[in-house]
């Protein structure tokens, strides 16, 4: 491989072609210079002919003083070329169709007319000062020896770098093996789609072949199944291969929550790397060996990429996980107890819940028979939505024997309800909604709804449950409990401190 393979992120340019993700301008700008910041080296900002707000967004990019290069997607026109070079981008990626199926059937031109049109449009970003990165489109289905041919022609041309890009996912790594060192006549960038699941695998075999640049996108995001997942690639490399790149991999996870926050999409909670439950340990066996030695089960450590190891609660559990969770709550069980505490864990395991920390706390308290005085107490909660009016909520909440009532308007109902509890405890503690999740248990409008949120007080994050037919009371009900599990906390502390 390359001494040193340089990462190329499309988050802003194929990842937001992913359907349905739109970004504005302002969203862009805080992707890129986090892009940057972490050490990614090129950034693709966007397609310069998209869109007027695609322009804004590129010119503010490359005018932010980014430490990374700022690069953007032209098409073989001058049109395009000119909008990159007027946005003051430092390079282009110039894209051409390479296969018969894309040139006859999209483009309707020869391959002689397309490889006129590219030569002109390379001579033309190159006399407009761009470095040119000129890429083939769909050139895992080419015909190889045309391909390596215009690769020639447009470095003679005065093109910087070139890009062999799988278009629709169709390499595997024994072709990438074959086609690729032919091609690398100049410093080449490996483009790959996941379509069949081979993204990675195809960068990874490109790379050992001789290119020394990948495409990626944060998360995987891009067109239909995405593009090679950059958290992916760069701790493949570094953990398989011994590869360091230049991205800074304790900003990995950071990175990957803002992109999924302004994109809105997802991540499956099983994704590799950057999934909620890539380093979560639920089973008895696993957890007990990554408390004893996190590689037993583990082969990226969770702190490479700024995350933590979390283990949770459920059916499979034994006891030695349940004793590590309670005394990570300040419960002191003896071993009977333990016992019992793990048996009815697993009581809640079998009826096909997840068991939350409120859960937990709930099973200790009884078995320990502890007193447990709730620090909110709920008085009276109003809720108004509608057509014509903005959802507002109102509640009356005790607060360690105080009354205090509050209002707030929200985007809906549920949202106006979160906001006046954490309005209404903002005295006593500053609670924050890391994630909320909504599922209704079985069909028909009358279902019972299941709300799960995560909280978080200091840094310490709780889980909680409500499930009611209400999904607003629902909400309420899994936030209060959440709330009083993190602010109960702090008055037995205070209590035992100075106790009455
Ligand atoms: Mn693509």
């Amino acid at each position: 491989m390359a001494e040193q393979i340089r990462i190329f992120d499309t988050t802003l340019r194929d990842g937001e072609q992913t359907p349905g993700v739109s970004l504005s301008p302002a969203a862009k700008l805080e992707i890129a210079s986090k892009l940057s910041a972490v050490g990614v080296d090129v950034i693709e900002a966007g397609s310069a002919a998209a869109s007027a707000g695609e322009r804004e967004a590129i010119r503010m990019i490359a005018g932010a003083g980014l430490s990374a290069e700022c690069c953007t997607y032209v098409r073989a026109v001058r049109e395009d070329i000119d909008y990159a070079a007027d946005a003051g981008v430092d390079s282009v990626h110039l894209v051409i169709p390479v296969s018969d199926l894309h040139m006859e059937k999209k483009l309707r031109k020869t391959r002689e007319q397309v490889r006129q049109m590219a030569m002109e449009a390379v001579t033309y970003a190159k006399d407009r000062g761009l470095i040119v990165e000129f890429s083939g489109e769909d050139a895992s289905r080419a015909d190889q020896a045309f391909l390596r041919d215009i690769y020639r022609e447009g470095i003679e041309h005065g093109a910087d770098r070139l890009c062999f890009c799988d278009t629709v996912g169709l390499l595997t790594p024994e072709r990438a093996r074959e086609m690729i060192p032919p091609l690398c006549l100049a410093p080449l960038s490996i483009h790959c789609h996941d379509d069949l699941g081979f993204a990675l695998a195809n960068t990874v075999a490109a790379l050992q072949a001789g290119a020394s640049c990948a495409h990626v996108t944060v998360n995987g995001l891009g067109e239909r199944a995405g593009n090679t997942p950059l958290e992916e690639l760069v701790m493949s490399l570094l953990v398989l291969y011994n590869q360091p790149t230049r991205v800074r991999t304790e900003e990995i996870y950071h990175l990957s929550t803002l992109v999924s926050r302004h994109t809105g999409v997802v991540l499956p909670t099983n994704k590799a790397i950057v999934g909620e439950m890539a380093f979560t340990h639920e089973s008895g066996i696993h957890a007990h060996g990554v408390m004893r030695e996190p590689a037993t089960y583990e082969s990226v450590r969770p702190e490479m990429i700024g995350r933590k190891r979390r283990i949770v609660i459920g059916k499979h559990s034994g006891s030695t996980a349940v004793e590590a969770a309670l005394q990570e709550m300040q419960y002191h069980a003896d071993p009977r107890q333990i016992k019992e505490i793990t048996r009815r864990v697993k009581d809640i395991g079998d009826s096909g819940k997840r068991v939350t920390d409120t859960d937990l706390m709930a099973i200790a308290d009884a078995v320990l028979a502890l007193e447990c005085r709730p620090v909110l107490k709920l008085r009276q909660f109003t809720v108004v939505s509608g057509s014509n009016v903005i959802p507002t909520a109102s509640v009356t909440l005790e607060v360690n024997g105080e009354e205090i009532t509050g209002a707030s308007t929200g985007t809906g109902p549920v949202d106006a309800a979160l906001e006046v509890l954490r309005k209404s405890v903002a005295d006593v503690g500053d609670i924050r909604l890391e994630e909320y999740h909504v599922d209704a248990i079985s069909g028909g409008t009358d279902a019972l709804v299941e709300v799960m949120v995560r909280l978080s007080r200091d840094g310490r994050i709780i889980t909680s449950r409500g499930a009611r037919t209400d999904i607003v009371m629902a909400s309420v009900e899994a936030v209060i409990a959440g709330m009083n599990r993190l602010l109960r906390d702090q008055y037995e502390e205070e209590r035992s401190k100075n106790p009455d």
